[in-house]
């Protein structure tokens, strides 16, 4: 993970043996020596990460921190405080200024690079997360989210401890701030791990009924829970066990005697990047489903059931069983535009659309073909099974009228549909051609009915 970070302290060996720990790991480092100059660093290079120093001269630490963090500039950019004292008031002062973490000096490299991985990932996926935001703005694909994640949001966290005396610890500093389950046996836990949405898992290192270092393993191995941050609570003596455990992908930890502020700000930071995380993978999912659907009626558009058809027709030509296909068109519905007009023959649509949606099997595709024109995709379906699904459509038109509240209206729709089985060496035009004959063949016939292809 490369990065930029600013290091601010007052005195030049400290400056210089973190940077030196940092340009190790391929880190790009800047440095300042008093607090004015690192505003004005912070502003011009626009780091990803701050250690600021707290005591120094001029300027303390905690008035940098507040100046960061009350521009727009900096506001977003993560600070670590460097502090020489240990006092749980510093932690205090630290944080009412907006910092987001804090480092004990002497400076420890298995802490200082526990910390810095840590708040880089989320301060990096809040990056991609405001960049893709504006990208899918800009193209008009999103509206803007009123419901932007912030300190509000309540997280749900699952502690897994066995001990009794600590879990009670653990409770008493997430309440109220937190939904918080706790479990003292691994495999229940990585039961609701899998099963459910938590933001984050916090694991007991010191846990004697189980192997804690395993279960971190399990967590990072299956798909439900490989993106769930983990943060383990460790007793001083058991560094060899954090070591292993950064090693397998926790993300943090805190050291016992557990201090509520620390534990609280390292929470915070795990659970807002697992937040940022979820609701960039959902805006994704969202932006892909709205490439792919029609507006009107939500059913899958033109260009993706074609593309979905040229994948099924590699399976068919692997072997597979066949793929059938309907076409269904609404009769006369131009009449129901002219006499009700445009807006009465979009509910049509819509009611149309929601009337296919719920008979078809799941694997079956629905989609807008044209105007007012409809394709199943049905895979591993013979012509008898696609033409049972497609009488089934079109009794369930024509025998239910279409209500229209708004114009207190009930129209009687029906439709034509055209079915054809892909027959073997024929490819997915010939398929949708021979369909669409039998749709015409249907409007010939009289409509309201039913036309296999020959
Ligand atoms: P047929 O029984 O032969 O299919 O007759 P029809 O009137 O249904 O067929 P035609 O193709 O002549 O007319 C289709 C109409 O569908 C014309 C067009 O204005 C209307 N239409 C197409 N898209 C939409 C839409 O999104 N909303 C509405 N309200 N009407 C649409
Ligand atoms: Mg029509
Ligand atoms: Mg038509």
């Amino acid at each position: 993970m490369s990065a930029r970070i600013l290091v601010v302290d007052d005195v030049i060996p400290n400056v210089k043996i973190l940077e030196a720990k940092l340009s190790v790991e391929y880190y790009d480092v800047i440095t300042a020596y008093n607090g004015p100059d690192a505003l004005v660093l912070a502003k011009e290079k626009s780091p990803d990460l701050i250690l600021l120093d707290v005591m120094m001269p001029q300027m303390d630490g905690f008035e940098v921190c507040r100046r960061l963090k009350a521009d727009v500039e900096t506001a977003h950019i993560p600070v670590v405080m460097v502090t020489a004292l240990s006092e749980a008031a510093d932690r205090v002062q630290g944080l009412e200024a907006g910092a987001d973490d804090f480092l004990t000096k002497p400076v420890d490299d298995v802490a200082l690079f526990a910390r810095v991985k840590s708040l880089l990932r989320l301060k990096m996926m809040m990056d991609e997360f405001r960049l893709r935001e504006a990208t899918s703005l800009d193209l008009g694909v999103m509206q803007p989210q009123d419901d932007d994640i912030d300190d509000g949001v309540r997280g749900r966290i699952l502690a897994v401890d066995d001990n009794n005396f600590s879990s009670q610890q653990i409770a008493g500093v997430y309440e109220d701030l937190y939904d918080l389950t706790i479990e003292s046996d691994m495999d229940e836990a990585l039961v609701l791990a899998r099963g459910s949405d938590f933001d984050l898992t916090v694991v007991s290192l010191a846990a004697t009924g189980f192997d804690p270092l395993r279960f971190c393993s399990r967590i990072r191995t299956f798909e439900e829970t490989r993106q769930l941050p983990i943060l383990t609570i460790v007793d001083e003596a058991d560094t060899d066990k954090l070591v292993k455990g950064l090693d397998l992908g926790v993300n943090d930890y805190v050291m016992r005697p557990i201090d509520k502020n620390e534990l609280i700000v390292r929470t915070k930071t795990q659970v807002l990047r697992k937040q940022y995380q979820d609701r960039l993978r959902h805006n994704y999912h969202r932006s892909m489903e709205l490439a792919v659907t029609d507006g009107l009626t939500g059913l899958y558009n033109r260009r993706y059931m074609t593309n979905h058809l040229a994948t099924l027709q590699r399976g068919w030509d692997d072997g597979n069983k066949p793929i059938s296909l309907l076409i269904m068109d609404i009769d006369f519905f131009k009449k129901v535009n002219d006499t009700h007009g445009h807006d009465v023959g979009d509910v049509v649509l819509k009611d149309f659309s929601a009337r296919i949606s719920k008979s078809v099997r799941g694997i079956d595709l629905a989609c807008r073909y044209g105007g007012e024109e409809f394709v199943v995709v049905m895979p591993d379906t013979d012509l008898a099974v696609a033409m049972g699904v497609a009488e089934r459509l079109r009794r369930e038109v024509g025998e239910n009228v279409f209500r229209i509240p708004s114009d207190n209206l009930e129209l009687e729709i029906t439709c034509s549909i055209g079915v054809a089985m892909q027959q073997a060496g024929e490819n997915v035009e010939g398929l949708i051609k021979r369909a669409d004959e039998a749709l015409y063949q249907a409007k010939r016939d009289g409509r309201n009915r039913v036309v296999s292809a020959g």
